[in-house]
């Protein structure tokens, strides 16, 4: 009698009418919100605290309608968004997004699947095992990154757990698997350049390799790595006792677009025996295009390789590819079996359970977004979209070159452009600060050759060239006013 009064009761959840009323109201807010998003202030100009004291102290003790919160969100929440899907949003490196992979990926919330064992929902195992196939084919990649063969792809949260899982198996391979046992990790030694992302010294932290045991590299004129040094370094390295077992290899350098010889880095890995790892995290979509694919030219040596659809292809965060030259290698590294995951499907060895090639057990059906969104542009419409993004960073530099105000820092192959005005490291800080503080655009900094120095780096989905024009136009009368 209890139990039927209770189910009697309002049920606490939302209703399916309701969530339809709401579905359409939060697709419509969306949808605005992509019509007007080039009138907000680019950066958000909050104030740190802001936010939080803008919130309820309390978290409430009954529910609340869903269109009080709707409606917070406009209020409360909008105010502290830095607005990354605006065509005038050129910092750091995009993280963009398009409509399919939005629409897929709440179809994948609707789904709610734990995508951990290939038994928990063979379509999210196999979709992702599938595209990552065809991504393999789409970049150019060597055979042995196929599933068909000896390697293949998965999908992590971001660049940053793919590297570090390429590390990971990298220490097991040269340890035999036995890096647990006393004293097998001291010696390991890993290779980056001055200009490698700092998500591998994060990696060989994390995989117990330590920070101080990642040697940096100088670089060249142009900030790809320096090969005769690397080599150097290898070389005395292992003389003083040292066990080097990974080289990083970027295409793609965040702070310029600094693409390394994968081939001479490749032919040095292979004749010391280390694991060659690619990061490609932004610049590998531009070898969606057969143009850019001398890039990866050496890739053949390459035992991993990772690329973020995240950042410039269109796919909503997160979506990060690590493709792997010999899976086994990742998988031994990464493998536990606990009873309570034991199932036939696995025992058969007939499917792939990506929980042994990442750290997290769980995992989302992210395949989903990737899949919807290459069938909806095609290759053609992904490439084109890249070409046209490219073209117009290098109308944005050909303005930047033509005025005596200002220098080129780096090479600019792709879609960054790294500038300074001329003058002092202060005069350019002031520019960042006025130029942010407008709203009009978003640009963000880093420092090359030991010069403050701006970076644009064209990747929103719908930046145009009429967005550049207003950026240049901005940046020259900051010039103007923040001269002196
Ligand atoms: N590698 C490079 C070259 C990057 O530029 C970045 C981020 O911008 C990363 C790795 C880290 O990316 P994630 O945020 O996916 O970990």
């Amino acid at each position: 009698m209890k139990e039927i009064a209770m189910n009697r009761k309002k049920s606490i959840h939302m209703s399916n009418r309701e969530f339809r009323k709401y579905g359409h109201a939060v697709i419509d807010w969306i949808a605005d919100y992509y019509d007007n998003v080039e009138q907000y202030s680019v950066k958000s100009q909050a104030k740190p605290g802001d936010i939080k004291t803008s919130l309820e102290k309390n978290p409430p003790e009954s529910g609340e309608p869903m269109h009080n919160i709707l409606e917070d969100i406009d209020s409360l929440i909008m105010p502290g968004i830095t607005h990354w899907q605006s065509p005038k949003f050129f910092g750091y490196f995009p993280t963009n997004t398009s409509g399919p992979s939005i629409l897929a990926d709440l179809i994948s919330s609707g789904l709610g699947v734990n995508g951990m064992l290939w038994e928990t929902s063979p379509a999210c195992t196999e979709l992702e095992t599938h595209v990552l196939d065809w991504l393999a084919t789409m970049l150019n990649f060597p055979d042995h990154f196929m599933s068909q063969n000896e390697g293949g792809g998965v999908i992590q949260d971001t660049a940053s757990s793919a590297s570090l899982c390429a590390m990971i198996a990298a220490r097991e391979k040269k340890n035999n698997g036995n890096s647990n046992l006393f004293g097998c990790r001291e010696h390991l030694t890993a290779y980056v350049s001055s200009q490698t992302h700092a998500s591998i010294e994060k990696a060989a932290m994390v995989a117990g390799v330590g920070s101080k045991n990642v040697k940096l590299i100088d670089v060249n004129i142009d900030f790809s790595m320096n090969i005769p040094s690397l080599k150097k370094q290898i070389i005395k390295d292992a003389k003083d006792g040292y066990i080097p077992f990974f080289v990083c290899a970027t295409i793609g350098t965040t702070s310029s677009n600094a693409i390394d010889s994968v081939y001479e880095i490749g032919k040095i890995c292979d004749e010391y025996k280390l694991w060659m790892h690619v990061d490609a995290a932004m610049a590998g979509t531009a070898t969606l295009c057969p143009e850019y694919q001398y890039m990866h030219k050496g890739l053949e040596y390459a035992d991993s390789y990772t690329f973020n659809p995240h950042k410039w292809m269109l796919t909503n965060f997160d979506c990060s590819c690590l493709f792997i030259k010999n899976r086994d290698e990742l998988i031994s590294a990464l493998r536990i079996m606990p009873e309570y995951l034991n199932n036939q499907s696995s025992k058969s060895g007939e499917v792939i359970d990506y929980r042994d090639w990442q750290i997290p057990l769980g995992r989302r059906f992210r395949s989903l977004k990737l899949w919807t969104v290459i069938r909806y542009y095609g290759i053609e419409g992904l490439q084109n979209y890249v070409r046209h993004h490219i073209n117009i960073a290098q109308q944005f530099l050909s303005w930047v070159k033509s005025d005596e105000r200002f220098e080129i820092m780096a090479p600019a192959p792709l879609n960054l452009i790294c500038f300074r005005a001329k003058g002092s490291d202060k005069l350019n800080k002031d520019l960042l600060n006025y130029i942010n503080n407008s709203g009009e655009i978003y640009i963000t900094h880093t420092r090359l050759n030991d010069l403050f120095t701006l970076r644009l780096c064209v990747g929103q989905t719908h930046t145009d060239v009429n967005h550049v024009k207003e950026a240049w136009g901005l940046i020259k009368s900051g010039f103007e006013k923040n001269k002196g």
